[in-house]
């Protein structure tokens, strides 16, 4: 492992480029300015090797994955990505080569979506790779998108497709066997999120509540119930589900309660009127990014899955359940 100094010039300096607040990685801190009539949006997220990925995962993912449930995070507030920060603690005998592969990925994700690395800490640790991002992005005062908008008769959305990523990992621990080309499909949801940075800023003004899926759509609405003072009903036939999601589910029905409950799906669940239903068919189609109506939020406190005629399904060893806001 390089000495810290050769290890950032080497590989964040040329992140930093293009920003000319971040003084070329050179200084104690990073200048930020926000244009007027914007203000900064902040999240952080850690991840830690063998807790939320495995110490011999490919590092050009583990990094893109890193910046990715960050840019997640601000897509659902409806934030543009700004600049990020990273705090790295690396294993002391950490590779070169490992390293040259983390920053490849980092790099490709700087390139991506257009966000410059501005600053962060480099350690070396006796412990477990550790990583911690820090993304800034921008957003008009007032009208950034949260958990507590939503209000009863508004109609429940999603992007994309949910639980591909739940079943990729399984694919990926050998506990679901599924065609060669699913398998592909499945585990790179897993392994590379998509975060709907495009689609985020573009519901500012359609939706009134919103976050992004990370812990399993059906824990997460109890999020925006708890926030909004709501209770919310989602229509699993209506679930979006992939073609490779399907098939799976085809061989064994018990896996649909995976892709209600499953994580890291890393797509925007929001709340709209009913009025803007024709709205967010255009942007679907503009986006090319799918939005399906999947419930409706009520009066009350909690998550309810009901059947095609509103009618609550029971609990069953399936692992269908009433998700509470608590
Ligand atoms: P300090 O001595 O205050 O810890 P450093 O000398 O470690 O600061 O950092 C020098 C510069 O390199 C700073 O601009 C810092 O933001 C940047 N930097 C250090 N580590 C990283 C990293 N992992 N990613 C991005 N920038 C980094
Ligand atoms: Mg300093």
């Amino acid at each position: 492992m390089p000495d810290e100094f050769g290890l950032i010039a080497r590989l964040f300096v040329p992140l930093a480029t293009g920003y000319p607040g971040a003084l070329g990685l050179t200084d104690d801190a990073a200048l930020v300015d926000v244009p007027p009539g914007r203000r900064l949006v902040v999240t952080a997220d850690a991840m830690v090797a063998g807790v939320h990925f495995l110490p011999d995962d490919p590092p050009d993912l583990i990094a893109r994955k890193l910046v990715r449930v960050n840019l997640s995070d601000l897509a659902a507030k409806g934030a543009v990505p700004h600049a990020m920060l990273l705090c790295a603690a690396f294993p002391h005998g950490t590779t070169d080569d490992w390293l040259d592969r983390f920053g490849a990925g980092l790099a490709a994700d700087v390139a991506a979506f257009a966000v410059p690395l501005i600053g962060g800490d480099t350690v070396a640790t006796p412990g477990p790779l550790t990583l911690s991002l820090t993304a800034l992005g921008l957003a008009e005062p007032g009208r950034e998108l949260l958990r507590s908008g939503a209000a009863p008769g508004e109609g429940l959305w999603v992007s994309g497709t949910l639980g591909d990523s739940a079943l990729g990992l399984m694919v990926l621990q050998g506990s679901l066997t599924v065609p060669d080309e699913d398998a592909a499909f499945l585990a790179d949801r897993y392994r590379l999120p998509q975060p709907r940075t495009t689609l985020g800023p573009r519901l500012i003004g359609l939706a009134r509540a919103a976050m992004d899926v990370s812990d399993g759509l059906g824990g997460d609405l109890g999020h925006i119930c708890k926030a909004s003072g709501v209770g919310i009903e989602v229509e699993v036939e209506r679930l979006p589900l992939s073609p490779a999601a399907r098939r799976a589910i085809t061989t064994d029905a018990g896996l649909l309660a995976k892709c209600v409950s499953g994580g890291d799906d890393y797509e925007i669940v929001l709340t709209a009127p009913s009025g803007a239903d024709q709205a967010m068919g255009a942007l679907s189609a503009e986006l090319g990014v799918a939005l399906t109506r999947i419930g409706r939020v009520v009066p009350g406190t909690s998550v309810t899955l009901v059947d095609g005629q509103g009618r609550a399904l029971p609990d069953s060893p399936r692992g269908y359940r009433h998700f509470t806001g608590g």
